[in-house]
Order: C-alpha cells, then structure tokens, then sequence
C-alpha cells in the first residue's frame, strides 16, 4: 500500500509540475506574451498536453491573463489580492479565473487572436474528453483508481496551491528588482516553472526569460532555450538582462530586497 501511495504522489507532483511547465512556456509566454514562437508540431503538442491535463481553453487563459496585465492591482484586475485580499485569492483563484474566462467580452477583447481554429472546434473544445482522455493515459501507466486519484491530486495541487500561489502570493510579499506591485520569490520559482519571478515579469512582460539574478532559477527558460536547440522554437522577445534588464537593475548584483 505504501508503495502505491508513493506511486500516486509522484504522478501527482510530476503532473502538476508538467502542469505548470507547459502553462507556462505555451499559455503565458507563447500566445499571451508572444516573446516566442513554436513550429506548428510543437504547438498541438502543447496544446494536447493541456488538453489531456485540464481540458481549458487557450483562448480564454490568454485573455483572462492579458487583462491582468492591462489593469494590474487597479479594478478590472481578475485576480488581485490588493482588491480582494490574499486568502480570497489563494484559496478561490479557480474561481476568479472561471468567472473572468466565461465572460464572452473579455475574451473577444484581449484575445481576438486565439478564435477557435479547426483544432479547437473539432478536438481542443471538448475539455472533458480532454480530461477523460488523460485521466485513462494516466490509469493505463500506474493502475485505474491509481490513475484517477493522482489526477484528481493533480488538480488539487495546480489549481489550489501553484497557480493562486504566481496569482496570490505573486502581487503580496517578497523581493522586487523593479519598482511595480508585483513580488519575486526566488524559491518558489523552482517549482513554478520561474512563474514566481513575477516581478522581473511585470518590468518586463515580452522577455521570454524570467530570471535575471544569478541567484534566480526560471525552469521554463531553460525548457525554451531545449525547445529553441532543437529548433522547435523561435525566441522572440528579448530575453532580460540581454539588454534593458541590466541596465534598469543598475548591475545585477546591486541589492536585493527578497522574502
Ligand atoms: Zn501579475
Ligand atoms: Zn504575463
């Protein structure tokens, strides 16, 4: 028994970090930022991989986050913990985000760009056959009812403690290189793909690359410097630190203020 509860928690942390990495390098900087591009193989395996993990719409992420961006801690924001405070945040981040995702003007206002394609409109769109999908994957690797709780933990994990934490904890408490309302934590970046790096990415939304300090480890830069080697994809953006980072940090190794 022991050793099919380590079974299920280790498919559970390794999807939720799977989870995170490909949130994070397709969702939040392929398609919201643009700071790179994916071949178009590499793209619907993206795509599939979400599918099979949460069922969710691209197009909706996408909008939900560029309205963060475009009304950060001021009203307008869907998920602020300055306007709603942090618990309300850490504990119903889900619920802020479906509320925000289900509303047809924001999503045809910021993500005009992402209107359902063919993909979409015959396979991507059928969250639940997504999640199906995966969740049998998953049970044919480790054993049915194993299958299904390390999904269902899975879920727990990504949508109650890794995502409210970039959301929550993000714009609360911790270190700032750049003079905005968004926090950096250099220890939770690891196991958010570098989400947590929040502040960098606010002073700097285009950079595909998260960390700036030596001290800091952004995951999911080093999955696309992978991805661009083996030319599955193109960076775009400029990454931090190659130009502007440095010079509006005044040398990286100037004080730091972390939390
Ligand atoms: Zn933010
Ligand atoms: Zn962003």
């Amino acid at each position: 028994m022991i050793g099919q509860i380590i079974i299920i928690a280790v498919t559970a942390v390794a999807l939720a970090q799977l989870n995170t990495l490909a949130t994070s390098i397709y969702l939040h900087r392929t398609l919201a930022h643009r700071s790179l591009t994916l071949r178009p193989a590499a793209d619907v395996l993206f795509r599939a991989l979400l599918w099979l993990l949460t069922g969710g719409s691209r197009q909706q992420w996408v909008a939900v986050h560029r309205k963060h961006h475009t009304y950060t801690d001021r009203p307008g924001d869907p998920h602020s913990p300055l306007l709603l405070g942090f618990w309300k945040v850490q504990l119903w981040n889900i619920y802020y985000y479906i509320l925000e995702a289900r509303n047809p003007v924001t999503v045809r206002k910021f993500a005009p760009d992402l209107a359902p394609d063919a993909w979409e409109r015959y396979v991507f769109s059928w969250g639940w056959v997504g999640l199906g999908l995966g969740t049998m994957l998953v049970g044919l690797a480790i054993g049915w009812w194993q299958g299904l709780v390390a999904m269902i933990l899975h879920g727990i994990l990504f949508m109650f403690v890794l995502a409210p934490l970039i959301n929550g904890l993000g714009h609360w408490r911790g270190g700032q290189n750049f003079e905005n309302t968004a926090y950096n934590s250099r220890v939770l970046a690891y196991v958010t793909g570098g989400e947590s790096l929040h502040n960098n990415h606010h002073a700097f939304p285009r950079s595909p690359k998260f960390s700036l300090r030596r001290s800091e480890l952004d995951p999911s830069w080093l999955a696309i410097r992978l991805l661009a080697a083996a030319k599955l994809a193109l960076i775009v953006g400029v990454p931090i630190g190659a130009l502007g980072g440095a010079a509006a940090l005044q040398g990286a190794d100037g004080p730091d203020v972390d939390g």
